[in-house]
């Protein structure tokens, strides 16, 4: 199971880790085996791209780490002026790693194509970097624990915009129960460095309602014109 991990295992993450830079730290005194997940310590609010990987490799903040087969971090170009940002992994996702490349994302990946772009050219996120047994909603004590690495993921990439795709995202992203609906068609702004957030459905949605295209092609426009006038 991925959770239980070697000592072999173990002692390579901690070269890694120690390779990155990431402080351990151990128990004054502790004879158990190390679990590194438990015992690292990496500031999320002032790590680089490949510290903030390393950590998420290894989290176990939340339960879902007992359930995952991989974490899936994110795709993409670390420069990007898009940033998508769906909800959590969900089964394919899981097992190769990556978010967005079951049936859904195949819809983002037209989506995307539709406006020249591609998933080198953005940066596509989820809320959760690992996948909730069952695709059941994140409960909230996961996302709050995995938000401060999607907020580092956003500070590093530093987006001109940030595409939430479905309820879920838009609602963790800004921190309100409103309903899709009312939150899309206009641009929102998080954080300090106030990052345009245009809202739309999530293409697993869509590929049950696909009369929704026509509005998801109108934020898709709304997103485009911010991006092109920032
Ligand atoms: N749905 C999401 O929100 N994210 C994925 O990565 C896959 C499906």
């Amino acid at each position: 199971m991925a959770g239980m991990r070697s000592t072999a295992e173990k002692t390579d993450r901690l070269g890694y880790l120690d390779a990155l830079g990431i402080d351990v730290w151990r128990l004054r005194g502790d004879d158990e085996p190390l679990d590194v997940a438990e015992t690292v310590h990496p500031e999320v609010s002032s790590a680089g791209w490949g510290e903030i990987r390393a950590a998420v490799s290894v989290c176990q903040k939340c339960v879902l780490h007992q359930t995952r087969i991989q974490t899936v971090f994110g795709v993409g170009s670390e420069t990007a002026d898009w940033m998508i940002v769906g909800e959590a992994p969900g089964a394919e996702e899981d097992r190769r790693g990556e978010p967005f490349v079951g049936r859904a994302g195949k819809l983002l990946d037209e989506m995307l194509r539709a406006l020249g772009l591609d998933r080198q050219t953005v940066f596509i996120a989820n809320v959760l970097k690992c996948r909730p047994p069952g695709n059941r909603d994140p409960h909230a004590d996961e996302s709050s624990q995995c938000r401060a690495y999607l907020d580092r993921q956003i500070e590093l990439l530093k987006p001109k915009l940030i595409l939430a795709v479905g309820r879920i995202a838009a609602q963790l992203l800004l921190g309100t129960d409103a309903p899709l609906g009312r939150l899309r068609g206009r641009p929102h702004k998080i954080g300090a460095a106030e990052i345009p957030v245009v809202i739309t459905y999530h293409p697993a949605y869509l590929l049950r309602s696909p009369s929704q295209k026509r509005k998801v092609w109108q934020d898709l426009c709304l997103a485009r014109s911010i991006v092109q006038s920032s």
